[in-house]
């Protein structure tokens, strides 16, 4: 069982002491007698502890950050939303294949951010643009926010937030089993609660410093039985030996962990494991002895965001993982709905 994150250094900005939730977080590191520094802005910590690149990786990685939220303009989150909404930056999990590796740069320690209720006003107006039709907005684009919540609490208040709001629904995905202080949150049913799920072989080797497979399937379940709309992503679908088996075993496992009310209204999402140039770089920097098959001959080059091209599987093998994936869900779970594969 990986325990909740604690931090080992704390950052805080000034200003986010202006803040009801800067001062309680603050107030609550020092109780628990962690070193609090400050720092002019979030996005300059420069003086992480460490002696070369792999050390200041992993410090960075357990340092978190009391800041702002300056930019209150939303990114757009295709194919799952509408809008990610920025409670936080960066993770304190260390898989292999993660992309805020090449999003977050030279700043993968973690951000959280006080300025919540101003957060909840830019949401608020992006609502009312496209009232009354309903607005998705997800919370886990640049972080795995379930990982962090346990000290900050600032996923609980939106879930309350958007359990009051008419046209506005939220969702998020996690790796993590720490999901109590989340059940009793009043969502109305307006936040769909989701699970990143994979294979044994991928979590063992690809996902350390996150809740293996069995405990994230006991939070889903806690979750449906807290009455929230759940969800999957099966992301990354990697292939490797008896990569059929490995899923097929997922699957299983799954459906007899899974009450029957809890298979209703069930959401399945799949993504294919993609890398881009520089991403490779960067996994091969940050996880120097990493198992992941990053050969670009294997691979179709696609199109990607931004002119950078990423490499995705060969049309027949995204063939076969759609055929095989999707019959396992059609077999297990045929009343769920499948969003989409990319
Ligand atoms: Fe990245 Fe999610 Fe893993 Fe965190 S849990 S390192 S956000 S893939």
């Amino acid at each position: 069982m990986v325990k909740p994150f604690i931090p080992k250094l704390i950052y805080v900005e000034p200003r986010a002491l202006e803040y009801p939730l800067g001062k309680e977080l603050i107030a609550k590191f020092e109780h628990m007698g962690m070193e609090i520094r400050e720092t002019t802005s979030h996005n300059q910590i420069r003086n992480l502890p460490g002696e070369n690149h792999f050390q200041k990786y992993r410090n960075a990685k357990s340092t978190l950050v009391v800041g702002i939220r300056k930019t209150l303009k939303f990114d757009t989150s295709k194919p799952s939303a509408e809008y990610a909404i920025p409670f936080a930056t960066g993770c304190m999990g260390h898989c292999h294949y993660c992309y805020l590796q090449t999003t977050m740069g030279s700043k993968p320690y973690i951000r959280t951010y006080v300025n919540v209720d101003e957060i909840f006003d830019a949401a608020e107006a992006y609502m009312k643009e496209r009232a009354p039709e309903l607005t998705r907005f997800e919370a886990s684009c640049t972080s795995d926010i379930v990982g962090i919540d346990h000290l900050t609490h600032t996923l609980k208040k939106a879930i309350e937030f958007f359990g009051k709001s008419k046209y506005g629904k939220l969702r998020f995905v996690t790796k993590f089993e720490h999901v109590d202080h989340l059940l009793n949150a009043e969502h109305n049913g307006r936040t769909r609660f989701r699970f990143s799920i994979n294979d044994d072989y991928i979590i063992k080797y690809f996902e350390p410093g996150t809740s293996r497979l069995n405990e994230r399937i006991n939070a889903a379940v806690k979750v449906a039985e807290a009455g929230y709309p759940l969800g999957f992503i099966v992301a990354p679908i990697y292939i490797h030996d008896d990569w059929k088996n490995g899923y097929h075993e997922m699957f299983e496992k799954l459906r007899s962990a899974l009450p029957a009310f809890a298979r209703k209204n069930l959401t399945f999402e799949m993504i294919q494991h993609r890398f881009t140039k520089p991403a490779k770089r960067v996994i091969q920097e940050n996880y120097p002895m990493t198992k992941l098959e990053l050969n670009e001959a294997k691979r179709k080059w696609k199109w990607g965001r931004y002119g950078i091209g990423k490499y995705v599987y060969t049309d027949k093998e995204q063939e076969e993982i759609k055929d095989t994936l999707g019959g396992y869900i059609q077999r297990y779970f045929p009343e769920a709905k499948l969003e989409y594969f990319t």
